[in-house]
């Protein structure tokens, strides 16, 4: 096993714009990386590089020191030793579970004992040993999705590489294989790659989340660090909830009133002078609002949406100047309620 290198990597389909390009990335031994961005942004064509299924048009793919591809040449998937989930499980229903997950094993020629302890471990690792017997169809759909990665752990591959393994399942059903996903890579130590555009499924299952945008990737750092420190505005728009606002704030039209006010708590909360130009993002629970505000402090916001989420409520709060924020309150307020809010921290992007 050795670490994945990414350098300057590119396809273009001929389309007119290239669909992944100057990608440069690397990804530790027994890593667990989210690749997350939204739909169409270039996620599968990068995974699907890495894999063999595609050429890149620049740049290269190392495993360490080995060349998997380059423009040149590539090495074909069946020789790279990695394996690829895809969202549908894939299952042979006329087969054991045992089978469905040896199935690869059979497929390299290997039997006998080598086989038994294979597929006995891998069922081990997903804690279905004593499910062997049972067919595809007696399973749940947790169930078989933990076929499915036994089945992609059973030839020790150095890399798996996963494609929006969750896109279509329920919610409940979706924090269970989360679960199942984080131990999945504690107890099998594998190098994963996890393409998602759900980023709180990138943030609850990987030590580090790559975030791409139009084929370019614009940061990689871990779930907390990117939460606290995102660079850029489709970073920040991106990962968490938040507003981003430009500073100075335009006023002057008579109905921005509060902004001369506001403009230093808000540069100042993002450690700005107040007067630059810059753009800052303000998370939910550095929002203050409603009666934690001293009197004659703080500035107008009325209510336009409320979402409960059980503890607590999530606003969306607007301006005298239509600017956006957020703020979670454990209070029941309605929509069209007027609060007044200051700002705890802000973060420059
Ligand atoms: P994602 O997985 O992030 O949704 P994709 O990697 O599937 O994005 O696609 C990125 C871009 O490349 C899209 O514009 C898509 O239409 C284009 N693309 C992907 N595969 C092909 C292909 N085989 N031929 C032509 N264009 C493609
Ligand atoms: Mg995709």
């Amino acid at each position: 096993m050795a670490r994945l290198i990414l350098n300057q990597l590119g396809k273009d389909f001929g389309s007119g714009r290239a669909a992944v390009s100057g990608f440069s990335l690397e990804v530790r031994e027994g890593g667990f990386l989210a690749l997350l961005g939204p739909s169409g942004c270039g996620k599968t064509t990068v995974l699907r590089m890495i894999a063999g299924f595609e050429t890149p048009s620049d740049g290269s793919i190392h495993l360490g020191e080995r060349l998997l591809a380059d423009a040149a040449q590539s090495l074909p998937p069946e020789k790279r030793n990695m394996a690829m989930v895809f969202q549908s499980y894939a299952l042979w229903p006329h087969m054991s579970v045992a089978d469905n997950v040896g199935y690869p094993l059979k497929v390299r020629g290997i039997s006998g004992e080598a086989y038994r302890t294979k597929v006995g471990d891998a069922l081990g690792t997903v804690r279905l040993a004593d499910y062997a017997k049972r067919r595809p169809a007696d399973l749940s759909g947790g169930q078989r999705q933990r076929v499915a990665l036994a089945r992609c752990l059973v030839t020790s591959p150095d890399v798996v590489l996963l494609d929006e393994p969750l896109a279509n399942l329920d919610r409940h059903l979706k924090q269970e294989m989360e679960e199942t996903f984080r131990e999945f890579h504690q107890r099998s130590g594998a190098t994963m790659i996890y393409v998602t555009h759900d980023q709180s499924e990138a943030m609850a299952l990987a030590t580090d989340v790559a975030v791409m945008s139009e084929g370019r990737l614009l940061q990689v750092a871990p779930p907390a660090e990117i939460y606290a420190r995102p660079e850029g505005r489709v970073v920040g728009g991106l990962i968490g909830r938040g507003a981003i606002m430009t500073l100075p704030r335009p006023f002057g039209d008579g109905r921005a009133l509060d902004w001369p006010a506001l403009e230093p708590m808000f540069a100042a909360a993002a450690g700005a002078a107040s007067g630059d130009r810059v753009d800052v993002l303000v998370r939910p629970e550095d929002v203050v609002s409603g009666e934690n505000i001293a009197a004659g402090e703080g500035i107008a916001a009325t209510v336009e949406s409320v979402l409960f989420e059980g503890e607590r409520y999530a606003l969306k709060l607007v301006l005298a100047d239509s600017q956006v924020l957020r703020a979670y309150t454990r209070f029941p307020v309605r929509t069209g309620d007027s609060l007044r809010l200051s700002v705890r921290a802000a973060w420059r992007l």
